[in-house]
């Protein structure tokens, strides 16, 4: 009886026969030519990652004395400040915020847990006024070990929804493609904050 053929041969002699094996496989499995996405806009906001200093880059936000798109923020009180997320899950990913840096939920004071209710509900409204979405996931990561990627200043997301707004890109590639830049998101909701 003979015995099937292996499909691929193993690198078993010298370092040269290893690499044209593993080029041969690499072309196989991940072929040459492919569509790709041009974003030269990204980069504008790929250097708006790059940290200029060490400190809470929501201390530094609330800071601001008016919205600006260098600082992300869109509105403030006395209290709190609403910020456009850098790493936005959803278009028009916004973040509220106390001024004050606390890590924790149970030690925000009454009256600035009030204003914060008062900025969701704002928040919530001017998006779906102005991007006319169709849903939101609310929600406060409590800690590092819930997803927090600032736990020491407590903040919480505004993600807003629309039917079918989710598909395999972000599940492979770990990357979100958004229909408009950050900037054009920015100007369009801090027109509306201020009214
Ligand atoms: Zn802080």
């Amino acid at each position: 009886m003979k015995k099937a053929k292996r499909k691929a041969k193993k690198p078993t002699k010298s370092p040269k026969s290893a690499k044209n094996w593993a080029l041969k496989l690499v072309k196989d499995v991940w072929p040459q030519e492919r569509d790709f996405m041009e974003r030269p806009d990204r980069f504008r906001y790929v250097r708006k990652l790059l940290p200029d200093s060490t400190e809470c880059v929501f201390c530094a936000a609330a800071k601001a004395t008016k919205p600006s798109f260098d600082s992300l923020v869109l509105a403030m009180d006395e209290h709190c400040v609403v910020v456009m997320n850098k790493y936005p899950y959803n278009t028009g990913h916004l973040l509220v915020l106390p001024k004050k840096h606390v890590g924790n939920i149970w030690e925000i004071p009454d009256d600035v847990n009030t204003a914060l209710a008062m900025w969701m509900k704002r928040a919530t409204g001017i998006l779906k006024d102005v991007l006319g979405c169709q849903g939101f996931n609310l929600g406060l990561n409590q800690g590092a070990v819930a997803g927090a990627g600032i736990p020491d200043h407590m903040h919480w997301h505004i993600v807003p929804r629309w039917g079918g707004d989710t598909n395999f890109f972000p599940l492979i590639a770990e990357t979100k493609a958004l229909p408009e830049t950050l900037e054009q998101t920015y100007s369009r909701l801090e027109e509306r904050f201020r009214k």
